[in-house]
C-alpha cells in the first residue's frame, strides 16, 4: 500500500508543494514546528532514510540544500535546521525547520 507521502507526491492527497525534481518532492509539513517547515521526500518509497544508497542520500541532501537556500531567501530565519526522519511516516524524508530565535526548539 502506498505511503501517505507517495499519495501526496501523486497528488492523491493535497499538499502545499514547494519544489520537485526527478527523484524528490518538497512540501510544507501539515503540522509545522515553525513557519516554512518543509519536508523533503524521496519519490522512491524507501522506509528509512538511512536505507537509501549513499548516492541517494547525497542527492537528497543536495536537493534539501537548494530548498533551504530558498527558505533563507523567502523567510530570513537565523538558520534552517535539519532533522532526518522521525517515527511517524515510514518513507525516507528530511525535515527543514527554519529557526527564528535561538531558544526555538527543533522538535
Ligand atoms: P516523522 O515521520 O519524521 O516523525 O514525521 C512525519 C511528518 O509528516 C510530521 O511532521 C507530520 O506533521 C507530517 N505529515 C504527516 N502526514 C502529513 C500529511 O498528510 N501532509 C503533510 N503536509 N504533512 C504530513
Amino acid at each position: 500500500m502506498a505511503t501517505i507521502f507517495t499519495k501526496i507526491i501523486n497528488g492523491d492527497i493535497p499538499s502545499y508543494q514547494i519544489a520537485e525534481d526527478e527523484n524528490h518532492f518538497a512540501f510544507l509539513d501539515i503540522n509545522p514546528i515553525a513557519e516554512g517547515h518543509t519536508l523533503v521526500v524521496t519519490k522512491q518509497e524507501t522506509d528509512y532514510f538511512f536505507d537509501l544508497k549513499d548516492e541517494q542520500i547525497r542527492d537528497a541532501m543536495k536537493f534539501a540544500k537548494k530548498i533551504a537556500k530558498g527558505i533563507d531567501e523567502a523567510l530570513s530565519p537565523l538558520r534552517t535546521g535539519i532533522i532526518v526522519q522521525g517515527l511517524e511516516v515510514p518513507h525516507a524524508h528530511i525535515h527543514l525547520v527554519p529557526l527564528y530565535t535561538k531558544t526555538q526548539p527543533m522538535a
